[in-house]
This record gives C-alpha cells, sequence and structure tokens, in this order.
C-alpha cells in the first residue's frame, strides 16, 4: 500500500522505482531483511520498456508491457507513492512534490530519463497522427505498428537526436522491423527510407556497425547522419533538420515524409538537473557520480544508476543489471563502517538487442572502452534467431521474475 506521513527518516531513500530502484531495494533486502528501505515512485504502473519496439513492429501486446508497480515493491520495503522535488543534499533531505521532507542515511537516486519533445518543435501536436509515431511511449507504440503495417510506400524516416538516449539502438531496431514487414508485403520496392541521424555512425562498435551497415544494404536504406530533427511539420508532413558540423548548425534542410519515427532529445529530469547533485556545467544534468564506484562525486551517501547517472555507458536496463549489485555493495560496506576500495567496480557494460528483422537480431554487449564483451560463445556480431527468441521471450521473463527481485 501507498505510504504518506509528513516526515520521516530512512536508512536508505530510493529515488524511482523502476528497473534500477526496485532492483536496488530488492537486492538490498535480500541481503538484510532487517535493513529500513523505502521508494520514492509516483506511478501505479510499472513498464518493460525494451518491448515497445516490438510493439511498434506489431510482434509485442502492449498490454503485456504494464504491471502494478505495487507487486513489485519488494517485501519489506516501504512505498512513498509521490513524486521526489528537490534535493538538500547537505541536510540528507529530499522533499517531495506533495510537501513530504524525508530524510536518509544513504539516498539512491534513478528516476530515469526525461524526454525532451520539447526540443522538437511541432513534436507533441504531431504525434499519433499524419504517419508521426515513436516507440518512446506505452501510449505512443501502438500507432507506430499501425504507421508500418498500413504503409505502402513513400518515405520513410527514422530520426535519432544527438544526446545520450535511453536504448541507443531503438532508433533504428524499429526501422529494421519496418523494413522486413515491407519487403514481406511487397512494398520495400516502393519506400525510400532513410535513417536521419544527428550521430556520425550507425553505431559505436566497430564490429557491430560492420554487421547493421549489412542490414542497412540489404534493406536499401540510406543513412543520412548529421541530421539534427528540429521541427515536425505533421499536417503537411514535412519533417526539418538542421545540419550539423563540429556540433553547431550549418544549414537546414526539410524533408517530406509518409512515415516519420521520431526519437527526441533525451536529458535527466528537469529536478536533478536543477539540484545540486548534477553535475556541473552539464547541460543533460545528469547525477554527478564517478563511473566506477557509481558513488556520488560531493556526497558520498548518495549514489545512482540507470538511464539519469553520468557514467558515459549504453543507457539501458541490461547496464543496470551490472551496476546494482556495485550500488548494492558499495551501500553495505558504508553501512557496516568500510572503504569501498576493493569493491568490485563498474565497467560500463552495456547490452542492446539489434533486432534486424522478424526473427532475426544482433545481441551486442560491450564495455566503457567499446571492446565487445560476449556472454555466448559465438560469433555475437551475426544475426540470429536464437537471440531473437531471448529478446522476445526470455529477456522479459527474467525482467519480472528475476531482475526486480533482485535475483538475477
Ligand atoms: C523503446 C525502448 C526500447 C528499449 N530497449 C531496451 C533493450 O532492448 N534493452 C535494454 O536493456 N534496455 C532497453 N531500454 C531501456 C530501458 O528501458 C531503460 O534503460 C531502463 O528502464 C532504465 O531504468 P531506470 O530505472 O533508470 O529508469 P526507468 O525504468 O524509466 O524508471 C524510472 C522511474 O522513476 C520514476 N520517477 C520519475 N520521476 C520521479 C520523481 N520525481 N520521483 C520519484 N520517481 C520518479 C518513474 O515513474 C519510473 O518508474 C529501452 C527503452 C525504450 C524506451
Amino acid at each position: 500500500m501507498p505510504d504518506s506521513a509528513i516526515s520521516r527518516h530512512h536508512q536508505f531513500l530510493i529515488i524511482g522505482g523502476g528497473n534500477a530502484g526496485l532492483s536496488v531495494a530488492a537486492q538490498l533486502l535480500l541481503e538484510d531483511r532487517r535493513l529500513d528501505v523505502a521508494i520514492v515512485e509516483p506511478s501505479a504502473k510499472h513498464y518493460y520498456q525494451p518491448a515497445w519496439t516490438l510493439v511498434g513492429g506489431g510482434a509485442y501486446d502492449i498490454r503485456d508491457t504494464e504491471r502494478n508497480e505495487a507487486d513489485y515493491i519488494p517485501q519489506g520495503a516501504q512505498w512513498i507513492q509521490d513524486a521526489a522535488a528537490t534535493f538538500e543534499p547537505e541536510a540528507n533531505t529530499v522533499v517531495t512534490a506533495g510537501g513530504q521532507r524525508l530524510t536518509y542515511d544513504y539516498l539512491v537516486v534513478c528516476p530515469g530519463i526525461q524526454l525532451d519533445w520539447h526540443k522538437i518543435k511541432g513534436a507533441r501536436e504531431a504525434l499519433g497522427k499524419n504517419g508521426v509515431c515513436s516507440n518512446y511511449g506505452y501510449e505512443l507504440a501502438p500507432y507506430t505498428w499501425e504507421c508500418v503495417k498500413n504503409f505502402q510506400g513513400g518515405t520513410a524516416l527514422f530520426s535519432a537526436p544527438g544526446t545520450p538516449i535511453k536504448c541507443g539502438g531503438a532508433p533504428q531496431k524499429i526501422m529494421y522491423l519496418a523494413c522486413d514487414n515491407w519487403r514481406k508485403r511487397g512494398v520495400l520496392s516502393k519506400a525510400d527510407v532513410r535513417f536521419t541521424s544527428a550521430g556520425s555512425v550507425i553505431f559505436g562498435v566497430k564490429v557491430f556497425a560492420e554487421a547493421l551497415l549489412k542490414v542497412v544494404k540489404r534493406y536499401g536504406i540510406k543513412t543520412e547522419f548529421f541530421h539534427n530533427l528540429k521541427e515536425i511539420r505533421g499536417e503537411s508532413q514535412e519533417a526539418v533538420f538542421d545540419i550539423m558540423q563540429d556540433g553547431k548548425a550549418v544549414d537546414e534542410v526539410t524533408l517530406k515524409f509518409d512515415l516519420l519515427h521520431v526519437v527526441p532529445p533525451m536529458s535527466a529530469p528537469d529536478f536533478i538537473k536543477n539540484s545540486p547533485l548534477a553535475a556541473p556545467g552539464n547541460p543533460l544534468g545528469w547525477v554527478d557520480v564517478d563511473k566506477l564506484s557509481l558513488q556520488h562525486v560531493r556526497y558520498p551517501n548518495v549514489f545512482s544508476l540507470g538511464d539519469a547517472g553520468s557514467m558515459p555507458n549504453s543507457k539501458t536496463g541490461a547496464a543496470i543489471r551490472k551496476q546494482a549489485p556495485v550500488v548494492v555493495k558499495n551501500l553495505l560496506s558504508l553501512l557496516h563502517g568500510k572503504a569501498l576500495a576493493g569493491n568490485p567496480v563498474y565497467n560500463g557494460y552495456g547490452s542492446c538487442p539489434l533486432v534486424t528483422g522478424y526473427g532475426k537480431l544482433i545481441l551486442a554487449e560491450f564495455d566503457y572502452d567499446n571492446n565487445p564483451t560476449p556472454t555466448f560463445p559465438f560469433n555475437q556480431a551475426e544475426e540470429r534467431y536464437s537471440m531473437w527468441v531471448l529478446k522476445r521471450y526470455v529477456l522479459p521473463w527474467l525482467y519480472w521474475n528475476k531482475i526486480l527481485p533482485g535475483k538475477a
């Protein structure tokens, strides 16, 4: 049951009951049932976001991605159903939108990432009609599938922004699913498909980039790098891009489209950006932590993980699986008066299950230095049916049954 006191203290206060927050809470309590753990989380629903890619491709039911948050709050943890609003780390205090003053011994900050739709003029108004779609939202992803399955040829644009985003591969995964659908329906030959990305490469890790360029070629996709989507005119089906050079806009181009899949720029949530916890001078405002220990660089009793943290890893749920045990170990070390030196560190592991078609997937796994860190004893840069099965069936099951309960 949600709990709402006006002012109170917890040993461990966790901001955000998403993938990261629930994993850390569960792992702490598995270590020691007697710990006093509270989770501040406003939402009554929890979402398995990685499946939204498949929803947009018509291969997953959106309703299966939503569950009740209450069912995943670990036994022994307290749920404060409210939103964190301001931080006073010098006073070990968090003030909520509902006016509660919560004090803590240790704070874990993981409220996820903010979708900055407002940075694309006209995006909010355009989404959900006239072929303008996005997999970045529970309400939005089903319309992507409407657009894909009804597409009869013409220009299809798939955008990717210049900021870090959750699941860096998602902007292109839906493009491959769409192309595969159009190939099967015989409309791919009538399509002008373009990957319009503000970035400079298809993927940051060379071995996977090479494999993806073959997929791009197979579907006849054109890559348009340094294209930063800045405006959508839904009614006239036009997308306006800045052409970027050295981080600056040097030109502008307007493309007509029949389908536009949009991925917005992202940043830390505003209440993090505007807080003392944010990385100074970084306009994206991530929680300023050491990338190995995940400990805040100025407030030693504060940690962050997941999409809101400043670590330069690929922002994925897969990364959280490796981050959560590091945070838990370090928190318990502090609790027991031990030094963090010698504890395992987070090596930047991230994983991107790159769906390249129905029944086809390249499982990219890599660390901070973009070195591949494969789990399986085969060439993971090859498209495989087994890895599709992993994404479609095994990972959702693991998420709900093992990862959120802190057992994987
Ligand atoms: C389309 C798509 C495809 C993806 N594909 C993959 C994939 O294939 N593999 C993969 O590993 N990852 C994938 N991801 C990324 C993955 O979902 C995220 O990286 C992961 O959910 C991040 O976990 P988190 O706990 O940091 O944030 P979230 O899981 O987003 O949780 C954040 C929580 O904080 C809460 N919150 C927000 N504001 C406040 C506040 N003020 N106070 C308190 N709580 C607050 C929110 O309600 C939410 O419950 C995908 C994401 C998307 C959108």
